[in-house]
């Protein structure tokens, strides 16, 4: 499923960025965060995202359903505004489908795609429906809003920060690798590809932590912990640490990784869609933070690492106490880098 190519994502978003001329001066955040940012009056800020998925690429039709996979199309663009700390509001969707495509699968298609946008009081308001003469391809635009000074980018983490993640992670990857495997028959397969077809955008948990006004600095598990650490620390110009002994892994994926005969901490770092949200908070705000969370909306916070200084660069210790820099996440166009721990 994951192809080699000519590019690597992480280029081809900087020649991107490099091609597309300067920001207006409404405009307060462009490439490179989880949505651009646009300020509509003083006290508002307009935030847009896209997302696409491909058959072929993020999925393929013999294990995802069509319902499933309008509801992960929704749930991939919520979790964008949510690492904002914003609202939703309205989404726009291209719909690109083969001739041959049957009604029926269209159908449950958009109700999956409607139905978890409506979850969320988010209204599809439009779109284009196009002819494609290969995969199937959903992408949707969400427009959402966040006060003024209240958006949390990917830039605002300083050393000393403690990293903290919601959830559970390596579930979704775990979801994935047993629905690729469908003779593989485990006690828990259901609840763990759930996890991966129908992700839970953190929506209230990105809004609480925005009015708290104490996170520096977040952004949303697409790739895997390590690549998306990766990802913040750059824009904040710093380095990190993540403690691999206190990942918060659940049973079931360890169950299901156990199965797959990979490392449940592997599928943590580098597997990728578990859409939890990862940021930063001076530390001695952590543990109202973690308590706020868990009373208000029922999801636990866990510490997973520390940022640094830039220079201290960026790297994992491993249960056994050793250091090691830090793997890859998961990156479209890059070959699969795995198994780096014991
Ligand atoms: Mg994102």
């Amino acid at each position: 499923m994951r192809k080699k190519n000519s590019w690597q994502e992480f280029q081809i978003i900087d020649l991107i960025r490099q091609r597309s001329g300067r920001l207006g001066v409404r405009d307060q955040i462009g490439i490179g965060d989880d949505t651009s940012a646009h300020c509509v009056d003083p006290r508002k800020l307009e935030l847009i995202t896209c997302d696409a998925l491909v058959e072929g690429v993020h999925w393929e039709s013999p294990w995802c359903d069509p319902e499933s996979l309008g509801v992960k199309s929704a749930a991939v663009n919520l979790s964008d505004i949510a690492a904002m700390g914003g609202t939703p509001q309205r989404a726009f969707l291209v719909l690109a489908l083969p001739a041959k495509t049957a009604r029926p699968f269209i159908i449950r298609l958009i109700d999956g795609l409607v139905g978890e946008l409506s979850r969320f009081g988010v209204r599809l308001a439009g779109g284009d429906t196009v002819l494609s003469p290969g995969p199937i391809m959903v992408s949707l635009t969400v427009q959402g809003t966040a006060a003024a000074g209240a958006v949390i980018r990917r830039t605002g983490a300083r050393p000393g920060d403690l990293l903290l993640v919601t959830g559970e992670l390596g579930t979704a990857s775990a979801g994935l690798g047993l629905l690729r495997r469908p003779r593989l028959r485990i006690p828990v397969r259901d609840r763990v590809v759930q996890r991966w077809l129908r992700p839970l955008p953190r929506l209230r948990e990105g809004n609480l932590l925005a009015q708290s006004g104490k996170v520096r600095a977040m952004i949303d598990l697409s790739d895997g912990l390590a690549g998306d650490t990766r990802r913040l620390t750059q824009a904040s110009q710093t380095g990190a640490c993540i403690f691999a002994s206190q990942l918060p892994v659940s049973l079931e994926a360890r169950m299901a990784a156990r199965a797959l005969k990979c490392n449940p901490l592997d599928l943590a770092l580098c597997g990728g869609e578990d859409y939890e949200l990862l940021f930063s908070c001076p530390s001695p705000h952590a543990p109202k933070l973690i308590n706020k969370l868990r009373k208000r909306t029922g999801t636990i916070c866990t510490v997973v690492g520390k940022i640094l200084p830039q220079r201290e660069g960026l790297y994992l210790t491993r249960p056994d106490g050793c250091r090691v820099d830090m793997p890859s996440g998961w990156e479209h166009g890059a070959s699969e880098k795995r198994d780096f721990l014991p």
